[in-house]
């Protein structure tokens, strides 16, 4: 194949919310995306009511689950969970290809008040240590795949980065940036969830120019020098770039991908494909409670009947469904 000519264009100057925009820098083998997310973060956080400080951190986790889960080739799901000795407890994120994402947060609401009232609401601290799990289930035919990264009371970011330089060995950075939006309306002040990232990974053509600088030193003698790998010029450059993002860019709506693409990286030519949409949709439904409920023993739905009805909520969306326990029971399929 011979080589095309690209036409060039000015970016776009207004970004599209709820959209993955997947580029590559071709000059430095770099490779990445970019999510903005506005409505579909709202409507999520929005749902739970969380405490803010929550909320941003469950924001954070969608933002990296949608970063992650959009390089899914197959239909499947990606899911993000942190299980953490912190105030919040448990992060879950499900990204369900091609482009549904839900979430939500367990935590102790006490815990969660008292860090605030001290000033220690940090996404580090929320969570404390533990563990980031992620997980891609491909469907029952294809075996499921896990990768664990520790948490050490330090962010999302830090988590991510340490991941793919353990596991993937991939050199890699991410940006995560949620904010609260308020706008003076016609009944008040308004407040709206805002969410952006960007992900860049560096993928030469030959792996040993993969190389990372802070590989750990293994069992050397103490006192020895670390073996020190200088990075390659490209992957240094890519980093250092995209360490000057600021959250605003990722979330201000007034800054398009493109533009904030085009401001890190036109002197090295930037190349974005087709962007793909996202949006806040929860996968539970009646059939599917239900037959949850059947998985369980006669003993256990029992103790579940309240004024005989049996009644689930749905942690992610807060869909209520109300069953008759002989409904359950019957094995019928149950009435929509
Ligand atoms: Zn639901």
């Amino acid at each position: 194949m011979s080589d095309m000519a690209i036409p060039t264009r000015s970016p776009a100057p207004i970004s599209a919310d709820d959209t993955i925009q997947p580029f590559e820098v071709a000059a430095l083998d770099l490779r990445g995306r970019v999510v903005r997310l506005g409505p579909a973060v709202d409507e999520i956080l929005g749902r739970h009511d969380y405490p803010a400080p929550v909320a941003k951190l469950l924001g954070e986790a969608l933002v990296l689950t949608a970063l992650l889960g959009s390089s899914l080739k197959l239909t499947g799901r990606f899911i993000l969970q942190t299980q953490t000795d912190g105030p919040v407890r448990m992060l879950v994120v499900d990204f369900a290809t091609p482009d549904r994402l839900r979430a939500c947060a367990t935590f102790d609401r006490a815990r969660v008040d008292a860090a605030i009232a001290a000033g220690k609401a940090s996404p580090g601290s929320l969570m404390g240590r533990g563990h980031l799990a992620m997980t891609i289930d491909q469907g029952p035919d294809m075996s499921r795949y896990q990768g664990l990264v520790a948490l050490e009371g330090g962010t999302l970011e830090d988590a991510a980065h340490e991941y793919f330089h353990r596991s993937e060995q991939i050199p890699t950075r991410v940006r995560l940036a949620v904010a609260e939006e308020f706008r003076q309306g016609g009944n008040g002040v308004r407040h709206r969830w805002r969410a952006g990232g960007i992900l860049l990974q560096f993928l030469p053509k030959s792996p040993e120019r993969m190389r990372q600088a802070d590989l750990d030193p293994g069992d050397a003698p103490e006192g020895t020098a670390p073996h020190t790998v200088p990075e390659d010029d490209a992957w240094v450059e890519g980093r250092s770039l995209i360490s000057t993002v600021e959250d605003i860019e990722l979330i201000d709506p007034a800054v398009s991908t493109e533009r904030l693409l085009y401001r890190l990286f036109h002197e090295r030519g930037v190349r974005v494909f087709r962007s793909a949409p996202v949006h806040a949709e929860c996968s539970c439904s009646r059939h599917g409670v239900a037959s949850m409920l059947r998985s369980f023993s006669q003993d256990d739905r029992d103790h579940m009947v309240e004024n005989g009805k049996i009644s689930v909520t749905c942690e992610f969306c807060s869909a209520n469904y109300v069953f008759d326990p002989g409904e359950i029971e019957s094995g019928e399929p149950p009435a929509a």
